[in-house]
């Protein structure tokens, strides 16, 4: 079946206007105001900022009594007046009862509910009340049109998932145009596991369907690429684009995959418990792979000296996110003018999470970053996770492909670049067919237990 069939894609552009009205409206606001000028932009986020201050100080109990404690103005006059507000972090909020943390209006009313996958820890309850998710899902519906996936076509996602679809499950496919191909099932890891007969198993099943788009974790597509180009397999149409998301993406990566998909890569940057935060046009994707920040949805700080990520949400009013750090670290610009016509934030480099260093025993850090330059080395190195079990025991899980040249001088490099750096730790390599993945489908590339 090919998933380009006009008929099925007017269907679902009806059922998208007809089910889903409220996001079929925020889609229009959303690309109705996509080219407005940077003053525009900064006046409408005031606003907003306004409104759901107001609206968390007068309904929701955990933000009235921190920020009455913290005797905080909440009348504020310019965007700069919100770092007069305290922050707050995923540990704070899970600290709270819920009946504390709801805002009043929605305590029963019904809401949504999501869990954060937990790959750095417990999973956390995301409660949105339905404006929220009619906001964020017409939101996904304008980013689409940023890579080609306009509203009713449909696309490959290659997420966690059941195996084998349900007929239920189909039907949501059809409807929703989301195709998702399991790249993981947590309930059946072997089976789901992505060796080669699986990875070849869903190269057929994205030809059968010839998706315009393919969304999906970028350690699942870099295994996809690498795969592609060893054994020389090319899709037999043209794909317009691939969207990453849900894990750091590097630029080594992003160059395998475009290869081997033969199209432009656009990066997504968000989580559960704010939907998309930033996202790159089809210029970035092409230059310097900047990301747009989503200015009409939320508003992004970059705290000073950490560079740590505080976000607010716009539209989150059952369970507010204001001044949230969520744990990911990035430089961002405020006032940026993209030749593709959008102004305002960017994020000018993702820096990964504020949890994945390694300390060492003389009592210094070491990014993730570190890692992957030196990793980058050896080009037959197709994925690696760092576990630190203890401050002086580092073990390094790495799959290499064997089919290339100079195999071991290129890994000799990469071994003894980590172990310079690892200063007075013992490291372990362990040479493993499949690294597998946390409860959510991504990889986590850095562990450590230690505290
Ligand atoms: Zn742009």
């Amino acid at each position: 079946m090919n998933l380009n069939n006009r008929i099925f894609n007017l269907i679902r552009l009806f059922t998208l206007k007809i089910a889903k009205r409220r996001s079929y409206k925020y889609y229009k606001l959303y690309k109705k105001n996509q080219y407005q000028d940077l003053e525009w932009v900064k006046k409408d986020q005031l606003t907003k900022l306004k409104e759901i201050i107001r609206f968390a100080y007068d309904n929701n109990n955990f933000y009235k009594k921190l920020w009455d404690e913290n005797k905080v103005d909440i009348n504020i006059k310019s965007l700069d007046d919100i770092e007069n507000f305290p922050i707050v972090t995923k540990e704070d909020l899970k600290r709270q009862e819920e009946s504390l943390l709801v805002s009043e209006p929605f305590k029963k009313k019904k809401n949504v509910i999501d869990y954060t996958t937990g790959s750095t820890g417990n999973p956390f309850k995301v409660i949105k009340n339905r404006n929220c998710a009619a906001e964020r899902f017409g939101l996904s519906k304008y980013l689409g049109s940023w890579y080609y996936n306009m509203p009713g076509t449909a696309w490959v996602r290659l997420w966690r998932a059941n195996l084998k679809p349900t007929f239920f499950d189909k039907i949501k496919f059809f409807f929703s145009g989301q195709y998702v191909i399991s790249i993981y099932d947590p309930t059946k890891p072997n089976e789901s596991a992505l060796d080669s007969q699986r990875l070849n198993e869903i190269l057929s099943e994205i030809e059968s369907k010839r998706p315009p788009v393919i969304e999906g974790f970028v350690s699942a597509l870099t295994l996809f690429a690498n795969h592609m180009l060893t054994n020389n397999i090319n899709l037999s149409y043209q794909l317009k684009s691939i969207v990453t998301g849900a894990e750091q993406l590097e630029d080594n990566d992003r160059e395998q995959i475009e290869k081997a998909f033969n199209c432009h890569v656009y990066n997504r940057y968000g989580g559960t418990e704010t939907s998309a935060i930033a996202h790159e046009c089809h210029v970035q994707s092409d230059s310097n792979h900047y990301l747009h920040i989503l200015d009409g949805h939320c508003l992004v700080e970059s705290e000073k000296g950490t560079e740590e990520l505080i976000i607010t949400d716009f539209y989150s009013r059952a369970l507010p996110l204001i001044r949230y750090k969520n744990g990911d670290k990035g430089v961002i610009k405020c006032d940026f003018e993209c030749s593709c016509g959008i102004s305002g934030g960017i994020i000018t480099n993702l820096l990964g999470r504020t949890n994945d260093a390694i300390k060492l025993p003389n009592g210094k850090m070491i990014s993730s970053h570190l890692w992957h330059n030196y990793m980058k080395k050896c080009p037959n190195l197709i994925q690696y996770q760092i576990i630190q079990y203890q401050l002086d025991k580092v073990v390094i899980k790495y799959i290499i492909s064997s089919t290339k040249n100079n195999e071991e001088d290129s890994l000799l490099l990469v071994k003894n670049l980590v172990e310079n750096a690892l200063t007075n730790v013992n490291v372990d390599w362990e040479k493993v067919d499949r690294i597998p993945p946390s409860s959510g489908g991504k990889i986590t590339q850095v562990v450590s237990y230690v505290k």
